[in-house]
């Protein structure tokens, strides 16, 4: 069975190793297929010092932030030409958004009585400042117990942090892909909590505006999820893909390359690279 993650982070994005460590983490996990997705970023493709080894095939991919119905989902480009101007312009775009976005959350963290050095901040956040960041000066500084405190009082979905109005919308980030040649594929489609009518409108409107695939598997998730997600992609002819959505090491529920297979009766987006 060819062992496949399309969906990982480095230190470009809110990850913790650099793209070289990554690689040789994933080449020490036997990965075939892989893929390093920052979110906004292709930089981790410009750091890499190694080609990957013989037996791996490295995508160039990347986590887009976008909107669909005033909500923030993500979006994973793959095989995608790096050099190509779709993707430059998506990186100055996105970057753009990040910095604008981060300080609108640090001025309303502000307002709500938060103590925010604006300096260790943007040294946390480096070129690509988000709110792990910011969770993790919370928790620094110690105005919440942990970082997903600092998601569940203050970041998370609803909550005083959550900006959405900087991201383009799905179409926009589809399109980027597809001028660079990628497939887009709609990433950790669980994480939205959303209803299964909601769910299948998103992805439908996804399907409709050019997107490819959808994951299947995203890190360890009971197979409950998966029949759903499966289900779906099913019905409305999307493409699957899998990825651990590793961020760093020592949380077991996202290991490097340590992904589920494929139900049977999917088609995986790999197929289109053969
Ligand atoms: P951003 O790119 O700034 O929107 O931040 C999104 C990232 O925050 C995700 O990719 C995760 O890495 C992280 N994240 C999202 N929700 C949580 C949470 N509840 N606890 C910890 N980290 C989270
Ligand atoms: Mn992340
Ligand atoms: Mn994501
Ligand atoms: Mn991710």
């Amino acid at each position: 069975m060819l062992s496949v993650d399309l969906h990982t982070h480095t230190n470009c994005s809110d990850g913790q190793l650099t793209p070289d460590q990554l690689l040789a983490e994933a080449s020490k996990n036997g990965v075939q297929l892989f893929s390093i997705t920052d979110h906004d970023t292709l930089a981790a493709y410009r750091q890499l010092s190694m080609s990957p080894p013989a037996e791996m095939k490295l995508l160039v991919g990347i986590e887009l932030s976008c909107t669909w119905r005033r909500m923030t989902i993500h979006m994973i480009g793959l095989n995608l030409d790096a050099n190509a101007a779709s993707m430059q312009e998506a990186e100055s775009k996105q970057g753009q958004a990040r910095s604008q976005r981060f300080e609108m959350i640090l001025q309303r963290l502000t307002k709500v009585g938060l103590y925010i050095d604006t300096e260790r901040l943007i040294e946390l956040g480096g070129s690509c400042p988000g709110r792990p960041h910011i969770a993790r000066y919370l928790h620094e500084t110690g105005q919440v117990k942990s970082e997903t405190q600092a998601f569940d009082k203050y970041l998370g979905q609803g909550k005083i942090g959550d900006v959405k109005e900087c991201w383009p919308d799905v179409s926009q980030a589809i399109e980027w892909v597809r001028q660079a040649g990628g497939v887009a594929v709609l990433a950790h489609p669980m994480k939205y909590r959303l209803t299964r009518t909601k769910l299948i409108e998103l992805c439908t409107d996804f399907k409709e505006e050019g997107g490819v695939g959808i994951e299947i598997i995203s890190g360890q998730q009971n197979p409950t999820q998966t029949k759903t997600v499966s289900d779906i992609a099913q019905k409305l002819g999307l493409l699957g893909s899998v990825g651990s959505d590793f961020h760093k090491p020592g949380q077991p529920w996202a290991v490097v390359g340590k992904v589920a297979s494929l139900p049977e009766n999917i088609e995986p987006i790999w197929s289109l690279f053969e």
